[in-house]
């Protein structure tokens, strides 16, 4: 979300002012920071990284300095207060306020706040997006409406509101005409998507439907889900939608009922099986990734092993743990928790053994396998390959030319490593 939110950020302000990204701050004229507070480290980084750019200010009184995202919205004039040399302070919602905090900045010297939620307005008011490459993320709906305990999002990012429908299949149409060919949906919690078509309401099955029907799309995904609004109509795409991604992101969070009932998740561990085993039926080789949190207030050993259980039973592919990290103003902040921090980790490295392990097996089995791939760049490691995103979401390093870059192509895997894949060209699809 934040990368999108950052590449909005950078379309804004080269529509406005005819602004370039530099990757050298010394010769920037503007300097943002998009910051993330779901857990603490995020939140202090930005602090740290501030103070890293303060003598450029120094050297050149003329830079703006500015933070967005989730820490301005959270902690507003405080940066200020702790970095008084911050000239622009924006939320997650009123990115597209830039250019007008900017110039009122410069205009009266002081230091200009935004970090209102203004509903959907600004979807209306960003330009449309600059591309490169086959695959692109399409913003449908904003905020969180859930209050899961431990979570700071719903009061950084303001109440769910979707886009109409007309909106975002606008979008999509000038996407594919600039030649992208997988679109991936985004929102905080992208199957609460509630939008509106002649009046009616429509849901994420039916948007999904709606794209995949479209000439020149190739694949869609969807990201972030929540287990709550895995709708049967949602769950019916997999068996008679292909273009819709062999991957399904379902964050459980827990395997133990007594931990989902104090995170309020609104879900059991035994209905999150059930959904998966539903999805599974219609299409058996899908992808399912997860999210864990370790450490939540009063998490017995039972309560882990319930979610190591958890684990077990689905045989996730792939998946992101986090320690629990207590949120200022969150109900879970404030709930006693007497387990100690190495018991914590232990169970964090457990856990991370677990889900590597189911990882490597599955990278192991795409061996030989032949994958349709999106080329999404040029590898990191060596010019010479590209990388390129197959239908269940794994990276794929190959060789082949850059002017791949963005098409779709067959890949046959022949080897991994670590947590990438390696593959070989067989042809452009
Ligand atoms: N809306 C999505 C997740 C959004 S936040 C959902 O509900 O599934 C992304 C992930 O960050 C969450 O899935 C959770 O695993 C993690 N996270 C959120 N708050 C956290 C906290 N306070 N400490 C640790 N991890 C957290
Ligand atoms: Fe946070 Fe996701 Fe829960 Fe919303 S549903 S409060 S974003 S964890």
């Amino acid at each position: 979300m934040n990368e999108y939110d950052s590449d909005k950020i950078a379309d804004v302000l080269r529509a406005s002012e005819g602004m370039t990204l530099t990757d050298k701050p010394e010769n920037a004229d503007i300097i943002l920071f998009n910051t993330c507070s779901i857990r603490e480290k995020a939140e202090e980084k930005v602090f740290s990284d501030l103070g890293r750019v303060r003598p450029l200010k120094l050297a050149k009184p003329d830079l703006i300095i500015g933070v967005g995202g989730c820490v301005a919205s959270q902690e507003g004039v405080t940066i200020f207060r702790r970095a008084p040399y911050v000239d622009v302070i924006f939320g997650p919602q009123t990115l597209h306020r830039l250019p007008e905090l900017i110039a009122a900045r410069r205009a009266s010297g002081r230091m200009q706040m935004d970090i209102s939620f203004p509903e959907i307005e600004k979807f209306d008011s960003l330009p449309a997006p600059q591309v490169s490459g086959g695959s692109a993320f399409v913003s449908i709906m904003e905020g969180c409406s859930k209050f899961c305990t431990f979570c700071v999002v719903p009061y950084t990012r303001g109440d769910e509101i979707s886009r109409p429908l007309d909106d975002v299949l606008r979008d999509i149409r000038g996407l594919v005409a600039q030649g992208v060919g997988e679109i991936t949906l985004l929102g905080q919690n992208v199957n609460a998507y509630a939008g509106e078509h002649d009046g009616e309401a429509v849901d994420l099955a039916y948007l999904i439907r709606t794209i995949a029907a479209l000439d020149g799309v190739q694949r869609v995904r969807y990201m972030t889900s929540h287990p709550r609004e895995m709708t049967p109509r949602l769950i019916e795409l997999y068996a008679d939608t292909p273009k819709l991604a062999n991957h399904l992101h379902l964050p459980v969070q827990s395997g133990s009922d007594r931990v989902l009932a104090a995170m309020q998740r609104g879900y059991t561990a035994l209905e999150y099986k059930s959904i998966i085993r539903k999805i599974r039926a219609l299409r058996p080789d899908i992808s399912i990734t997860s999210d864990f949190i370790v450490g939540f207030p009063g998490e017995t050993e039972s309560d882990f092993g319930a979610t190591m259980q958890m684990i077990e039973d689905v045989q996730f592919d792939m998946s992101f743990s986090f320690l629990y990290s207590p949120r200022p103003g969150t109900p879970a902040a404030e709930m006693a928790d007497e387990v100690s921090y190495e018991t914590k980790m232990e169970r964090l490295q457990r856990l991370k053994t677990s889900i590597d392990e189911l990882e490597n097996a599955y990278s192991e089995k795409m061996v030989g396998t032949l994958q349709r791939v999106v080329v999404e760049g040029i590898s990191k490691k060596d010019p010479r390959e590209l990388a390129g995103r197959t239908d269940n979401n794994r990276v794929v390093n190959f060789v082949g030319s850059a002017d791949l870059l963005g098409r779709f192509v067959e890949v046959t895997i022949t080897a991994v490593s670590m947590h990438t894949l390696r593959g070989e060209l067989v042809r452009a699809a």
